[in-house]
């Protein structure tokens, strides 16, 4: 069977060397090749002998995914379909920003949560990804840049819940942050959960990155009916974890919420999320609802959204309208779906 190296830390890549004949160094070149200069095929690892490429190419898997299409939306958002190799479907986006570019990638190949709000929720879960198809997905997107380092900020926020897939994902951040690895800051890599709490709280101990928590309601009636998970792990769960949850000097936690019409949007839910979030160091990204067709829930005007807002910035807190993204072609919060829409063809 063959390896997936960039699924492999530095020192199982040089184990890897090892067992197959190679000098450790060979397993450094090899990686450098692949995190570091985005190397396509073994052809393209110029300063090793043909014999090592030859044996690479037999032994390893070089490129985890295959690209099925590009979508770029009218505001420069790029859409890309990859390939499983058992044929499932995944997305990420690649959104453009004032001076640099961010990657929203995929942790798994549909979603086991059911928000309501979301269509990858609704095709259930197909399977976790390997933490090479978790990489592959920034190497693929920086290859398809003229200028790879203006891909800066990494979010896992695409398909799937990242923490539903711990140590795959564990071990792609690992990967993304090290400096023999993809070299990025871990000041610059968000992950986003929907809250669940034992998750975060070995997150909090194993590795620094920033955390963004899915809440989008701040009574537990409403966010249970929103999503599932909040059963399991209720609001008097999910806050204190956030509490505790390690913060570096000057970081917040980002809560995300979605304002949907008649739902979460009154007067009542921004007083009851300020009381919630009362003391936290925290961030609000709201995001009007990008209705899926059909859907029986809509986005609030945008004045109900600046009032919203407006209460939350009255009770000291940051409150940010995001505009989402790529939404001409499906691409923004909550729309990814690996072109799997159910009930209809996309
Ligand atoms: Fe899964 Fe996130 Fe969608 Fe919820 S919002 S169903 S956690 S992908």
């Amino acid at each position: 069977m063959k390896t997936d190296l960039k699924g492999l830390n530095a020192r199982e890549t040089e184990e890897w060397a090892v067992d197959n004949g190679l000098e450790p160094y060979r397993g450094k070149q090899i990686r450098h090749w692949l995190m570091n200069r985005l190397a396509a095929s073994c052809d393209e690892m110029r300063n090793l002998p043909k014999a090592v490429r030859a044996l690479v190419e037999e032994a390893a898997i070089i490129s985890p995914l295959e690209e099925v299409k590009t979508v770029a939306s009218e505001d420069g958002t790029r859409k890309h379909l990859l390939r499983l190799h058992d044929g499932h479907l995944i997305e990420s986006v690649l959104i453009p920003e004032r001076d640099h570019l961010t990657l929203c990638i995929s942790s798994q190949a549909g979603c086991a949560m059911g928000c309501r709000f979301c269509e990858t929720g609704k095709q259930g879960l197909n399977r976790n990804l390997s933490p090479s198809e978790i990489i592959e997905q920034v190497i693929l997107a920086k290859r398809s840049l003229e200028d790879p380092e203006r891909l800066r900020n990494i979010v896992l926020m695409g398909m799937g819940e990242p923490l539903a897939n711990y140590d795959a994902v564990m071990k792609a951040v690992g990967n993304l942050i090290a400096e023999d690895g993809m070299n990025f800051s871990h000041r610059k890599i968000t992950l986003s959960t929907c809250g669940l709490v034992p998750e975060m709280e070995r997150l909090g101990r194993d590795i620094t990155v920033n955390l963004a928590v899915s809440l989008n309601a701040a009574d537990n009636a409403t966010r249970t009916s929103l999503m599932p998970v909040n059963r399991k792990y209720p609001l008097e769960m999910l806050i204190p974890a956030c509490r505790k949850f390690p913060l570096p000097n000057r970081r917040m936690i980002t809560f995300e919420y979605i304002l949907i019409n008649g739902i979460n949007d009154r007067d009542q839910d921004a007083l009851r999320l300020s009381r919630l979030l009362s003391g936290l160091r925290a961030k609000i990204n709201l995001i009007a609802l990008n209705a899926s067709p059909g859907s029986e829930m809509s986005a609030p005007s945008m004045d109900r959204i600046l009032h919203f807002q407006e209460i939350l910035i009255k009770h000291h807190f940051t409150a940010i309208i995001r505009k989402s993204k790529g939404r001409d072609i499906r691409a923004a919060c909550g729309q990814l779906t690996g072109g799997v829409v159910v009930g209809r063809e996309e």
